[in-house]
């Protein structure tokens, strides 16, 4: 199914589980579940159908690995058992002892823990800049820079990163440029299209989709990055088993519905929030009142279902918000149907210092939240209890 010629949502549903009509097949609609680890095959030099073990390749792992290629406009996906698996080895496959990584000073804690206690050992480089201006990042690259790594909008701050001024940045000094796309999805934003090298994706969110997957994913076009993606990732074994790419692949086909609600209800939730007397400030990329809404809307078709803000007291006074809440889950991660909600400076970010973290803005009382796709009334309704 040729990537540009159908729709996202077409691609969701149909790329890479065609039915299958030869003779003896069966015209499945969605892709079987291969279990099996080995593949048998009539004769010594030729694997059946191209397969010989599941480490190497699976086709329930390939029909997932392709649509989420053709949802990114790609020609080459790689799904991983998490998406710090699918971080390491690309880190593995694109980098040597000695290289440097120029890196958004918000990203993912668990991407800085791999960066700065991990590969670390293995002496690459890391800097760290503020990537929201992108002149930042030209300062932070020197000879040894081979990867710029952006995660746009971050988390829990939803700053903006200016992914075409950034690839030209990277490109004029023969560096690669990798985006984490996790949290608005190829539905909301493209990052290959803008002049991004890699994507990289935890499907654990918003592509499962269902809090109930967890998964990771490189995606690329570039043939020779392809090439050594894949074999890293036979070669280390950190692979998407058949099963949970059955799931991640069942979660896709309803990404642009979730995704259009999750927004629909982020937007209402910010406007409630907003217009709360006992709400300091709400971030949210969608409102105009966000300092780069208008680059946000340069380069997303949307703004995607999370947000924060700060409530106006003290980290008790969050705390007691928090767990007073019925419907949003007092929870870690995003990106699933249901609300989750959580306070950074006491969960997803309690092990940054707190002068740092409360230099970049996460305060004790900022709260993050993943808009579910519940009624958005019932949503309201609770944060109004709990604000009470
Ligand atoms: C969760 C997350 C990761 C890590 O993914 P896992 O699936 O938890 O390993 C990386 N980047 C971002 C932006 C995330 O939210």
């Amino acid at each position: 199914m040729g990537n540009y010629k159908y729709g996202f949502s077409t691609k969701a549903i149909h790329t890479g589980e065609t039915p299958d009509f030869r003779e003896g097949a069966t015209g499945d609609v969605v892709s079987p579940i291969h279990l099996s680890t080995t593949f048998a095959r009539k004769k010594v030099e030729q694997p059946t159908s191209g397969y010989e073990y599941t480490r190497s390749s699976n086709p329930t792992r390939k029909a997932l690995e392709e649509k989420l290629a053709s949802l990114e406009n790609a020609k080459h996906g790689f799904t991983f058992s998490s998406g710090l698996a699918a971080e390491t080895t690309l880190l593995l496959s694109l980098l040597n002892p000695g290289d440097h990584i120029a890196a958004f000073d918000d990203l993912y804690g668990g991407t800085k823990r791999l960066f700065n206690k991990v590969f670390s050992k293995y002496n690459f480089g890391v800097t760290y800049v503020d990537a929201t201006i992108s002149e930042n990042v030209r300062k932070g690259i020197n000879k040894s820079t081979k990867l710029i790594w952006l995660e746009t909008p971050s988390n829990p701050l939803l700053k903006i990163c200016d992914i075409r001024e950034i690839a030209s940045i990277a490109h004029e000094n023969n560096i690669l440029l990798v985006v984490d796309n996790t949290f608005l999805s190829p539905y909301f934003q493209r990052p290959l299209d803008l002049g991004a090298d890699v994507v990289i994706h935890s499907s654990t969110k918003y592509i499962g989709g269902h809090s109930d997957t967890l998964g990771g994913a490189i995606i690329v076009n570039d043939e020779e990055i392809a090439e050594k993606v894949a074999y890293h990732q036979n070669a280390t074994g950190a692979v998407l088993s058949p099963f949970d790419s059955y799931l991640t692949m069942r979660g896709l086909k309803t990404l642009s519905v979730r995704l259009e609600q999750h927004q629909k209800n982020a937007f209402a939730v910010a406007d409630y929030l907003s217009s709360h007397p006992k709400v300091k400030k709400v971030i949210y990329p969608g409102l105009e009142s966000h300092p780069q809404h208008k680059l946000a809307t340069s380069q997303t078709d949307g703004f995607g279902g999370v947000l924060s803000f700060e409530i106006d007291g003290d980290i008790n006074d969050a705390k007691l918000f928090l767990e007073k809440l019925q419907i949003f889950a007092l929870a870690e991660s995003l990106g699933g149907v249901e609300s989750l909600i959580e306070l950074p400076s006491l969960m997803t970010h309690a092990s940054v210092d707190k002068e740092i973290r409360e230099k970049a803005g996460i305060t004790d009382t900022l709260i993050r939240v993943s808009v579910g796709i519940e009624d958005i009334n019932d949503l309201i309704d609770d944060l109004k209890q709990a604000l009470a």
